[in-house]
Formats: C-alpha cells, structure tokens, sequence
C-alpha cells in the first residue's frame, strides 16, 4: 500500500493584495491573489465595468467557494 500519495487536504488562507484574507479547504498553502471580492470593482462599485454579463458570471462563480 502506498501511503500519502494523496496531498493534504486541509484549511489554508488566501491572503489578497489589498489585504483581505479569506480561509478555504484546499490543498495549496498560502495563496496569494491580487483581487478578490472584497477589493474587485464589481463588488465595490468604485469603477464601472464595462464588460459582458458572460464575464461576470463567470467572475462570480469562480470566487462564489471563497465565499462559503
Ligand atoms: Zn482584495
């Protein structure tokens, strides 16, 4: 039997360029990511997005696992 050919699943944080943190499963350590939900115009409201529904949906579901 081999063992450990499974990496760790286990709580780590993304850590985010405008200093938010948000903590999900994962087997990665320390991720760093230069925007996420907090700091994202799209959230914010600070700057108008011109972009197509597709994009932004698409946005939305990839940070939607960050949010649980
Ligand atoms: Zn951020």
């Amino acid at each position: 039997m081999k063992a450990d050919i499974h990496p760790k699943y286990s709580n780590t944080t993304i850590k985010c360029a405008c200093g938010n943190v948000i903590e999900i499963g994962s087997t990665k350590s320390n991720i760093r990511v230069e925007i996420c939900s907090k700091c994202h115009p799209f959230f914010t409201g600070k700057q108008k997005l011109i972009d197509t529904a597709g994009r932004i949906e698409r946005f939305r579901k990839k940070y939607e696992k960050f949010q649980k």
